[in-house]
């Protein structure tokens, strides 16, 4: 039996992706017995009935599944931070990287609109790109003004599904079409004073970029952390999870426990102080969080 991955979902109709074509399939009831809709992204098996058509069989095991924008087996996430206009904030890219690390996605860090920076602001962006490299993440520096950077970020699309995201105006559609200029998708100069949203109406589909797939629509709009637990928050940030390893305490949340090398790595300036900082944040919201029933 073939097997495809869907890469949009409309009217009833999945269509999938097999062998570089596109063959519009139905479900047949046998995903609503195990109750399993499928998705964009979904690696399905199909029946094919003829080179256009043809029926869903099986939905294969998801290694994630995101809900707004509803997509499965998302590999890899394109964090868009503006340097400038709004100003990069260190606070909200942790958060977007504990999300991300918490669904087991791989970040990329890119940081746009650095054809705006004064030499200042550019150096310290400079500074936090070197910092989070040296945590373990990829950062590019990018413009979609000038396009410094745009080919850099080609390569880390390959043969991944990746959704772009990060706060509205930060340049995620600008970004989208400097990569494929034949998108024309809109920029917030024009959608957002028309009053409504840019991607309400629209299906979550899956665009060809490069020898990769990109989501149309923004990942991650909750930030919040509904289901991470305290326990968990350490492998969300994997250079305090690395230092972890030479605590005294197994499961040392690096709060009030003796000899914590976590601590001892923020005194030497080992690890920034803010990642840490962000790290007590999340902990104590975690901990403040209401019950849910
Ligand atoms: P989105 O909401 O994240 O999709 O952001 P947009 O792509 O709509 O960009 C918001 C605004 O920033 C628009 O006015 C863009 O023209 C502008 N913009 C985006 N990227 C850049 C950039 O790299 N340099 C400059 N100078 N402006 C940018
Ligand atoms: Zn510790």
């Amino acid at each position: 039996m073939p097997e495809g991955k869907i890469i949009k979902a409309l009217s009833g109709f999945y269509y999938v992706y097999s062998d570089d074509e596109i063959i519009q399939c139905r479900g047949r009831g046998v995903f609503r017995k195990n109750k399993v809709t499928p998705l964009v992204g979904d690696e399905v098996v199909f029946q094919a009935e003829n080179d256009k058509e043809g029926y869903i069989l099986e939905v294969k095991d998801r290694k994630n599944e995101l809900v707004r924008p509803p997509i499965a087996n998302v590999d890899q996430a394109i964090l868009v931070f503006s340097a400038v206009e709004p100003d990069f904030s260190t606070a909200l890219l942790d958060r977007f990287l504990v999300l991300v690390e918490y669904n087991r996605i791989k970040p990329i860090i890119c940081i746009t609109k650095m054809d705006l920076t004064s030499e200042d602001q550019h150096k310290q962006i400079q500074m936090y790109a070197e910092d989070y490299k040296r945590s373990g993440y990829t950062v590019l520096l990018t413009s979609s003004e000038t396009e410094e950077g745009i080919k850099e970020l080609y390569p880390y699309l390959d043969g991944e599904i990746s959704v772009f995201a990060g706060q509205s105006g930060v340049g995620k559609s600008s970004l989208l079409n400097a990569l494929n200029p034949d998108l024309d998708l809109r920029t917030d100069d024009i959608s957002s004073h028309l009053g409504r949203g840019k991607h309400t109406t629209r299906h979550v589909e899956l665009i060809r970029m490069g020898n990769g797939l990109v989501a149309d629509t923004p990942g991650f709009s909750s930030l919040e952390f509904m289901e991470i637990e305290m326990s968990d928050l350490n492998f969300c940030f994997p250079d305090i999870q690395l230092k972890s390893e030479e605590c005294k305490f197994r499961g040392c949340l690096h709060i009030a426990e003796p000899k914590c090398a976590v601590k001892a790595a923020i005194e030497t300036g080992e690890l920034p102080a803010y990642r840490y900082e962000h790290y007590k944040q999340f902990l104590q919201e975690i901990k403040d969080r209401k019950p849910r029933y």
